[in-house]
């Protein structure tokens, strides 16, 4: 839950997970339908449907693998989640690297190579690695704990050395960094890669018939794969083309009702969403009357529920913001 996402976002999520599924037979059970719902809002949803999977496997296996090697051949484990859990919980001496570490230790280095770099990154998982003990440091002592120093890193990151305005006066490795010492600590990590911001604007249309909407199954092989959403489009013509050719469509009932923004990895999306009423348009329809307004498919179901169901199904944060202006304004 925290890769990609503040702490104070997790708690409550992580409270209500852990209340749901105390062990990981109990999210190993349940389907990803119901997985997925508990974790509609914090995003990145591939994490979830790799949570999941691991679960099954590890139900099966009825071992939980302790070192950070085993740990990486699950779903959804990398090195650095494989680092935390091994250092933290079996006090494997195996490094982590995110954004806090990456910052708080280009600093103390003055590293110039870029941090997002091939070399970069192999510099510092090498430097990290060094620190935690993972080559058998002499100096640190028996009573060291990987985890608590791998944590202890991360957190200096997130409170101390931030991104903008590190507090150094108040950091305790102030005496021998070289960022501080230099007096521009804020100039690192040096990147190479310039990072962009892209607006972009996607379509999702409320089909509206005898009191139900129509929402969809997003395939696992999508973005939101395993979620419900409304129908959807990348471009307004793609929405435009579809509603003129639909059997039972008017496009005079069309009409814009809101502006959804939300962010996404380098993105930022505007949705536009319109809404059609009293849309026939899933019925059945040969060629000749026009096409379905959306396609259903096995992989990619569409289902038209009355709209006081919504709440019941997983729905990507944007979706979730129609679904909830609906209840409201149905209510
Ligand atoms: S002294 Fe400043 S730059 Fe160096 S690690 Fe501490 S907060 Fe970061």
């Amino acid at each position: 839950m925290l890769q990609q996402t503040q702490v104070k976002t997790v708690i409550p999520y992580y409270k209500r997970w852990i209340a749901r599924f105390p062990s990981l037979t109990s999210l190993a059970r349940t389907s990803l339908q119901e997985v997925m719902k508990l974790w509609t809002g914090l995003g990145y949803y591939r994490r979830v449907r790799m949570l999941h999977e691991t679960a099954k496997r590890l139900a099966i296996n009825k071992r939980f693998p302790e070192t950070a090697s085993e740990l990486m051949t699950l779903p959804g484990i990398g090195r650095y989640t494989a680092g935390a859990i091994a250092s933290i919980a079996f006090r494997e001496r195996v490094p982590v690297l995110d954004g806090n570490v990456i910052r708080v230790l280009t600093r103390f280095f003055a590293i110039k190579t870029p941090a997002d770099s091939t070399e970069g990154q192999k510099k510092l998982w090498g430097i990290a690695s060094t620190l935690v003990g993972a080559n058998r440091n002499p100096f640190l002592s028996k009573d060291f704990h990987p985890g608590d120093f791998n944590q202890a890193l991360m957190e200096l990151g997130a409170t101390v050395c931030l991104p903008d305005a590190p507090r150094c006066p108040a950091c305790p490795l102030k005496s021998h960094c070289l960022g501080f010492q230099g007096r521009n600590p804020e100039k690192f990590p040096v990147k190479a890669r310039k990072e962009t911001i892209e607006k972009i604007r996607n379509y999702a249309l409320i089909l509206r018939r005898n009191g139900h909407v129509l929402i969809q199954k997003q395939s696992l092989d999508e973005r939101w794969g395993g979620l419900w959403i409304f129908p959807f489009w990348k471009t307004r013509n793609e929405m435009m083309r579809r509603i003129k050719s639909s059997a039972g469509a008017r496009q005079a009932l069309l009409s814009h009702r809101m502006t959804v923004h939300h962010g996404f990895t380098k993105y930022r999306i505007s949705l536009e969403v319109f809404e059609l009423k009293e849309a026939t348009a899933m019925r059945q329809t040969t060629r000749k009357m026009g096409l379905p307004l959306l396609e259903s498919s096995r992989s990619r179901p569409s289902r038209w529920i009355s709209t006081d169901r919504l709440k019941f199904y997983p729905l990507p944060s944007p979706h979730r913001k129609i679904a909830e202006d609906i209840s409201k304004h149905d209510s």
